[in-house]
């Protein structure tokens, strides 16, 4: 699904924000990305979601070399593969839940009522089925991070990246929305999740460790059953 090669990117200001790091992750993974704050991890994911080129290196989205794309091919491949979801949950003011998800399918080409059908079963699956035309000041922050994951999913993407979804939330939501991420895990989505949350981290298959721009640590949890989390 993901391959970094040597991957390092620079900003201005010389920071050295991702320093040759090789990563695969396969389709169907459930991954964690975790590490102090500046270590990368924000970095490493947008370029995971092609919203960002590296500086040298090679990274590949779904068999896709970035470095040989235009930039319209670029928007296309992350249109029809990826789906975001950050910390600060970017719905627009004022426009209704079901009608900012719908916009998620905008580009995809999807006529209206057919993207205002698939938004209401995007929302019914985060349990938003009674919020469908609430505003977003109307929602709790858990609410609004469950709607956000509705838009982010709505196009069914093969790859949701998330970087620090529960950041703002408490427990119990932040909870909720761990649960909706591994729901779309097992029903066949590649989950990517940034955290800096150590104890949320152990919840993850797969965890990757970040530390001043490159990896020092790559766990697979031996497979068991099923995390549960409370509802
Ligand atoms: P994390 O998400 O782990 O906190 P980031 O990937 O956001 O880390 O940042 C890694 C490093 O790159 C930090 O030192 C940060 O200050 C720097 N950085 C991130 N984005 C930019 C930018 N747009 N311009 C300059 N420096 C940046
Ligand atoms: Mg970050």
């Amino acid at each position: 699904m993901v391959g970094f090669e040597s991957v390092t990117k620079t900003y201005p200001g010389r920071v050295t924000a991702l320093d040759h790091t090789d990563l695969v992750i396969c389709y169907g993974e459930l991954v964690c990305v975790v590490g102090h704050s500046g270590s990368g991890k924000s970095t490493m994911l947008h370029l995971m979601g092609a919203l960002d080129r590296p500086s040298s290196g090679r990274v590949t989205v779904a068999g896709y070399a970035i470095d040989q794309l235009t930039d319209r091919e670029v928007s296309a491949l992350r249109a029809q593969y990826i789906g975001f979801v950050f910390q600060q949950f970017h719905l627009a003011v004022g426009v209704p839940v079901l009608d900012t998800v719908a916009d998620g399918l905008l580009y995809a080409g999807v006529p209206l009522k057919e993207r205002r059908r698939r938004a209401e079963e995007a929302l019914v699956r985060v349990g938003l089925a009674h919020r469908l035309d609430h505003l977003p000041h109307q929602l709790s922050g858990g609410e609004r991070q469950r709607a956000a994951v509705a838009r982010a999913v709505v196009g069914e993407p093969a790859l949701l990246l998330a970087d620090e979804p529960t950041g703002n939330l408490d427990s119990a939501s932040g909870a909720a929305v761990l649960q909706l991420l591994h729901d779309l895990h097992a029903a066949g989505t590649t989950v990517v999740v940034i955290t800096h949350d150590r104890e949320m981290a152990h919840a993850f298959d797969r965890r990757v460790e970040l530390r001043d721009g490159r990896i020092v640590g790559d766990a697979s949890a031996p497979r068991t059953a099923p995390q549960e989390f409370p509802r």
